[in-house]
């Protein structure tokens, strides 16, 4: 068997050794390219110091360059049993580096893990939860987040909402929650046929940080209000935040009633969240 520079075997032959044929339902798009992986790891940052989660590393491309890049606690989360053999070898190749956690991260608390380290995410995200693991991290403590990094692969559509600013049409709920509490760029896309199976669709590498400091106000009545305006995005507000208060909710803070949602900026969300 070939090996490759970090001394493991080549992740196709991995896969075909592990009988791990990639499963839809699961959003098993694996990365075989190991520049490509490593280009990943390096966009993180350093990682020497950190707690780095890795959700669903599947056949290990992406948690072996963490690994070769310097990370010194890498956390894998895979929920796919077939995978649990192959994610030891890497274990063992790098001692004491690497834990492989099974399970749904959709139900693991990364926070408790990381216990006050600091802690970095990485990952080739299964799309189909990719969405609401990104919520779920970015609203665990909107005061003292976790994390200080993270570093994600999203449909490049997904991508292009969590960076959105007003005016876009691409700009709704998901980029008004991020605003509030992150800076974040996309930092490269990758085409379909970087992965196994190929996607339909583009993809795009997308790096979050915690604002120093995030405007006041609270989480639920932010949502009621972006869930209430981007309900019904082509209305004027006065009709979509009706069940809010109207005009004279957007009247306590000085809003245009004839506005519609995608024009208001992440501060005057604010406002309107404060003023409920
Ligand atoms: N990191 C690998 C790579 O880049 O080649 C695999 C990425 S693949 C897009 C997504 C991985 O997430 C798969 O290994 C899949 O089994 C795993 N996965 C899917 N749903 C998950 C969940 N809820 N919790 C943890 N892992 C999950």
């Amino acid at each position: 068997m070939a090996f490759t520079p970090d001394g493991l075997p080549p992740l196709r032959d991995v896969v075909a050794a592990h009988g791990l044929a990639p499963k839809k339902a699961l959003g098993q798009n694996f990365l075989f390219d190991l520049n490509l992986t490593a280009k990943i790891a390096r966009s993180a940052g350093p990682l020497e110091g950190f707690t780095v989660f890795e959700i669903g590393p599947g056949p290990g491309g992406l948690t072996r360059a963490l690994l070769a890049q310097g990370a010194s606690r890498v956390v894998a989360i895979e929920t796919d049993p077939r995978c649990l053999p192959a994610l030891s070898e890497i274990a063992d190749h790098y001692p004491g580096r690497l834990e492989v956690v099974e399970g749904d991260a959709l139900k693991i608390d990364l926070a408790a893990i990381a216990d006050g380290a600091p802690a970095g995410i990485v990952a080739n995200l299964p799309y189909n939860v990719g969405t609401q693991l990104l919520i779920n991290w970015l609203t665990a403590d909107p005061d003292a987040p976790f994390w200080s990094s993270m570093t994600l692969m999203f449909q490049k559509e997904v991508g292009q909402r969590i960076v959105a600013a007003p005016g876009s049409n691409h700009y709704g709920r998901l980029g008004i929650l991020a605003g509030w509490l992150a800076h974040s760029e996309i930092l490269f896309d990758v085409p379909p046929e970087a992965f196994t199976p190929p996607p339909k669709v583009t993809s795009s590498v997308v790096q979050l940080e915690p604002l120093a400091k995030h405007l006041p106000c609270q989480l639920d009545k932010l949502e009621r209000v972006t869930q209430a305006a981007f309900g019904q995005r082509r209305k004027m507000l006065r009709q979509s935040l009706k069940p809010l208060g109207g005009e004279a909710l957007l009247d306590k803070v000085g809003i245009d009633a004839s506005r519609r949602a995608e024009t208001l900026s992440v501060e005057e969300f604010c406002a309107l969240a404060r003023a409920l």
